[in-house]
């Protein structure tokens, strides 16, 4: 399976990272490999001194398509869930800075935070859904899906056109502001309205 990530997808998000705002959706991939699931710990990699948490909606692909219309996009997900993409934004901003591509900042080894799914029936409108990242009880992220800049629906028929998509493929779908460091020690909690999606520790 691979990680289809969109950066870049909140207003608020684009601001506070003095970025400017794209016309398409920015587009990059994890690996199968940067799964971090279960609530399992995340270890703090050595090759960095700032590892970002970002909170992100998560759809999970349950068929191949590729050219995906707009209009069919709700057939190819079933289940949403939460995750974080963390990333490493000191290494991501100095190869920013040389136009260098930043993957290794964004696809690492457990960089990417799954929770469990849940049946997209659970949530009756998908495009007015709270979500927040509360780390050690302080809430420190909080967005709604009304804010995206592309919808569920672009995205898939975005990405579709460029990687053929397949059973178990996890997209993350942007985060909203409030992206900043983790420490040893911080508990991460997650939630998608009032239903606790992950809780895990920084160690
Ligand atoms: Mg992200």
């Amino acid at each position: 399976m691979k990680f289809i990530c969109i950066g870049r997808n909140y207003a608020d998000h684009i601001q506070e990272l003095k970025n400017e705002r794209n016309q398409e959706p920015v587009v990059f991939l994890k690996p199968d490999t940067a799964m971090l699931k279960d609530n399992q710990p995340f270890y703090l990699p050595d090759f960095s001194n700032e590892i970002h948490h970002e909170v992100e909606i998560l759809l999970k692909i349950c068929k191949e398509g590729k050219y995906i219309e707009p209009q069919f996009a709700h057939r190819y997900f079933e289940e949403i869930g939460l995750g974080i993409d963390f990333t490493a934004r000191d290494l991501q901003n100095k190869l920013k800075a040389k136009g260098l591509p930043w993957e290794i900042a964004k696809a690492f080894n457990h960089s990417a935070v799954v929770s469990h799914f849940v049946p997209l029936e659970r949530y009756p409108n998908l495009y007015n859904l709270n979500f927040r990242l509360e780390v050690n009880g302080q809430i420190r992220q909080q967005g709604n899906t009304s804010m995206m800049l592309f919808d569920f629906a672009t995205i898939i028929s975005y990405v579709s056109r460029f990687f053929t998509l397949k059973k178990g493929d996890i997209i993350f779908t942007g985060t909203p502001a409030g992206v900043a460091p983790v420490a040893i020690g911080d508990r991460l909690q997650g939630y998608i309205e009032e239903d606790l999606f992950f809780d895990f520790q920084v160690k």
